[in-house]
């Protein structure tokens, strides 16, 4: 087994300014090439901090992967504290030099001493040439140690590991392929599936793992194979998922590792139709996460967000009676949201949301997370109460979660 370490470097990271999303990213697809994550640390701009931090992931780790602190300015001090760890000299590089300048060259502007300082590396390293940015990657050897040094911001970070740092460990280190295939169910609990399928996960070869991945109250079932035959690994694999989803297939929706609003996306596009949603409660977030995904303006008509009883009344058309006697929260008005909806767009389908969002505005009816989504055609019409106990933002995402099943599911 391979082990690496992280450590995030900056002041931000451990004031709490910048959430550390580098680290988890790195981890993940560290992951996906069989090498185990045993630590992740953040340190500050501090050089003692930082030397000592090398010091003590190199005893726990083979590999230490290191972001952040490489711009030009003072309070970014890992170059030369990594040339005065690794005992060497800071020199110019030709190549960085030649990529720095035609940078500011593109964007017009004069480079000063400080931007030429970015084409400094230390001479016991190898440059990794970062394509996004100014500052370049560094590799430096210890031993047996492999220290990587990378920027902090994370699409230069992203696309280093993927150009230049994950082939060249896979390739070092001759790692075993590892395969993945996941499953997405929803309506019931991870126990409830771990009990259904005990009997063929016990079953399993050592060599291959189920993981049980729950979020937005769906689970997401991954099976992990390890091997150094790829060929007869994936064929393996491919047996065993076809047997994973048999024994799961009441609960199943889609056996593939995409979003709900990919997969929403396609049925749509397989089926030549369109939607759009009219949203109270998610305001708009269902359109949001519809829109993230290239080419959904084939199936995707708009979003109406009728946050107020007069928008739900003037753009959508519920009646005010409805809203005065049932409330903006039930049935009836989602119901009328989507007719509104669906009379306005040439939408083939659609979705409407209204909720009680919280942390405030919670009955004893109608307590916090109370949310009622509508899903259907101008034919047919399907509306779901449903329960949600997180925060504000939490509860906005499983609406978006559940009303986009309701509709893949219609
Ligand atoms: P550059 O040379 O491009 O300035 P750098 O190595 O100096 O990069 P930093 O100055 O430390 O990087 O950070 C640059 C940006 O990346 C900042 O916006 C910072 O908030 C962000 N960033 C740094 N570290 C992380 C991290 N661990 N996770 C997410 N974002 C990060
Ligand atoms: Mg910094």
């Amino acid at each position: 087994q391979i082990f690496a370490s992280i450590i995030t470097i900056g002041d931000e990271l451990l004031i709490g300014q910048t959430i550390d999303t580098n680290s988890a990213w790195m981890a993940q697809e560290l992951n996906k090439i069989g090498v185990w994550v045993k630590r992740r640390i953040a340190v500050g701009d501090n050089r003692e901090d930082i030397w000592r931090a090398l010091d003590e992931e190199s005893e726990h780790a083979q590999i230490i992967l290191i972001t952040g602190g490489l711009g030009p300015t003072a309070d970014d001090i890992t170059k030369p504290l990594l040339c005065d760890y690794f005992g060497g000299k800071m020199i110019m590089d030709e190549q960085v030099l030649e990529h720095v300048s035609a940078i500011f060259r593109k964007l017009n502007r004069p480079m000063i001493d400080r931007n030429m300082k970015q084409a400094e590396v230390p001479d016991v390293c190898t440059v990794l040439m970062n394509k996004r940015g100014t500052a370049p990657g560094m590799l430096f050897r210890k031993g047996d140690r492999i220290f990587v040094s990378m920027p902090g911001v994370p699409h230069e970070m992203k696309g280093l590991m993927h150009d230049e740092v994950l082939p060249l460990l896979q390739k070092e280190l001759q790692m075993p392929f590892i395969l993945h295939r996941t499953l997405l169910t929803a309506g019931v609990g991870e126990s409830f599936l771990a009990d259904k399928i005990s009997d063929w996960e016990t079953a399993l070869p050592p060599h291959i793992k189920l993981a049980y991945l729950p979020n937005y109250g769906m689970v997401r079932l991954r099976l992990t194979a390890n091997g150094t035959d790829r060929k007869h690994l994936s064929k393996e694999l491919d047996e065993l998922f076809a047997q994973l989803q048999q024994q799961v297939a009441e609960h199943m929706v889609i056996n593939e590792d995409i979003t709900l609003e990919e997969a929403l996306g396609r049925l749509l596009l397989s089926k030549n139709q369109t939607m759009a949603t009219a949203e109270s409660c998610s305001g708009g977030y269902i359109a949001h996460l519809l829109t993230s995904i290239p080419g959904s303006s084939v199936y995707f008509k708009g979003t109406v967000v009728a946050y107020a009883y007069d928008v739900k009344e003037d753009v959508l058309g519920v009646q005010h009676q409805t809203l005065e006697e049932k409330g903006a929260v039930s049935e009836e008005t989602v119901k009328e949201m989507l007719a509104g909806l669906l009379n306005t767009t040439s939408a083939d389908y659609g979705i409407a949301t209204s909720g009680v969002m919280g942390p405030g505005g919670g009955t004893h009816d109608k307590p916090v997370g109370t949310v009622w989504v509508a899903v259907g055609t101008r034919e047919k019409a399907f509306a779901k109460k449903l329960h949600f106990r997180f925060d504000r933002l939490k509860n906005i995402e499983l609406t978006a979660a559940h009303a986009m099943l309701l509709l893949y599911r219609f």
